[in-house]
């Protein structure tokens, strides 16, 4: 008889996408011609930069001939990509890596969910409080969260950020040893000082705990003095596994490629208390569990860091965030509380007064005919607040705005 992981049943349905759905669809047969404006995906919506597009072609022609066609790839990515990942992205930022400790993926979706194997399933783990699911529902499989009991699982951390701490997660009260932070943040689009995201490496360092760090909103920082990545922290590198992605930066969403970096100064401990480096875990997991990236899509990354591909990024940046301050600046005149948006593409916003996440939800939709994401879909600390997100066109986005103007002026 095969039983399976129950861990999986604490796990709630995922009701935060579905409950939406429903809620639209129910709207859209009471009012079929309301034209609906979705500012609730965090999903890109502008095609590939055209540097990328020349990039995969010409790959595509290399797989077609047999003098230049290749099979399986190494399993941590392609060196010429890896290189240009390092002198690009951190060399610029005065941290020196090895080719060995950058792993190529399809995704930071499968590596911030699959980091947890090469953890012992006894580790105490540190989410913020609103969070990305993937950190909480992959540690609730692995059988590291004990139960679900009024809406928190009773053996995670959960570091509560709201407007009353500023969205800056205090240091936990009790010892944890792994801890996830997201900054750029998903869902509030706030970021952590280089002071403060110091303080969680030296967190780090005292307790031995491991700081997984997902970065992959980094190119959306635009104020000076903002981390790119946690490496620029002092002693980071001996604490800190950091993740990016393509999917954001250069819209890669629907074409699959990230990476991960573990440098090979991280330690763990095993049971015995001696130090094991979190780098040949990984590799050993990849390369066991994963195949690599198509040579394709890797190609199609490497043209990002062209000059053309750079310059391109930068544009579809530029773009997404000109509707973030949209966003931000009309529901600021409307005396709404507003965060993020500044160095992220999510502006997290306080709902008025008398209403909770969800009656804001309705009162959109129903009077301006807008979809936004509810604040308590990403953790108790979310309900009072509101996700509206910079990814729809600029045309929509002012559409938007000028609706709520209208319709919800307070
Ligand atoms: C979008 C997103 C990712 C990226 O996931 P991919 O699998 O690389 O597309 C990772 N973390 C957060 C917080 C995100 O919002």
């Amino acid at each position: 008889m095969a039983v399976i992981n129950e861990n999986y049943l604490k796990l709630p349905g995922s009701y935060l996408f579905a409950e939406i759905a429903k809620r639209v669809a129910t709207f859209k047969d009471d009012n079929p011609k309301a034209n609906i404006i979705r500012l609730g995906i965090g999903d890109v919506t502008k095609p590939l930069p055209e540097a990328v597009i020349k990039g995969l072609h010409a790959a595509v022609d290399e797989m077609a001939d047999a003098r230049t066609f290749r099979g399986y790839g190494p399993e941590q990515g392609y060196a010429f990509l890896i290189e240009k990942i390092i002198k690009t992205d951190y060399e610029t930022l005065g941290v020196t890596l090895a080719v060995d400790e950058v792993f190529v993926s399809d995704g930071s979706k499968s590596d911030v969910g699959n980091i947890q194997e090469i953890f012992g399933v006894n580790n105490k783990v540190a989410i913020t409080d609103p969070v990305y699911p993937v950190y909480l529902d992959t540690n609730v499989m692995a059988g590291r969260s004990g139960q679900l009991s009024s809406g928190k699982f009773a053996g995670v951390t959960y570091l509560t950020c709201n407007a009353g701490n500023n969205f800056i997660p205090a240091l936990p009260e009790e010892k944890v040893d792994i801890i996830y932070l997201c900054y750029p943040n998903n869902p509030t689009g706030t970021t952590l000082s280089k002071a403060e995201l110091k303080k969680w490496v030296d967190y780090a360092k005292a307790n031995g705990s491991i700081i997984l760090y997902d970065a992959a909103y980094e190119a959306y920082i635009q104020e000076p003095g903002v981390p790119h990545s946690i490496y620029e922290i002092e002693g980071a590198k001996d604490v800190a596994i950091e993740f990016r992605t393509f999917s954001k930066n250069a819209g890669f969403t629907g074409t699959r490629c990230a990476f991960t970096v573990v440098p090979k100064s991280v330690m763990a401990f095993t049971a015995d208390g001696s130090q094991y480096p979190l780098n040949s875990l990984w590799n050993r997991r990849q390369t066991t569990k994963f195949n690599g990236v198509p040579y394709i899509i890797q190609k199609g990354a490497e043209a990002v860091y062209t000059p053309e591909g750079q310059q391109q990024i930068k544009e579809l940046i530029s773009y997404y965030m000109a509707n973030a301050k949209t966003i931000r600046d009309g529901l600021k005149s409307i005396g709404l509380d507003v965060f993020g948006g500044v160095n992220a593409p999510y502006i997290w916003l306080k709902t008025p007064q008398g209403y909770d996440s969800w009656s804001f939800f309705d009162k959109l939709l129903t009077d301006a005919h807008i979809v936004g994401t509810p604040g308590a879909g990403f953790g108790p600390a979310g309900e009072g607040y509101f996700r509206l997100t910079a990814f729809g066109s600029q045309e929509s986005t002012k559409e938007a705005i000028e609706r709520i103007k209208v319709k919800l002026s307070l």
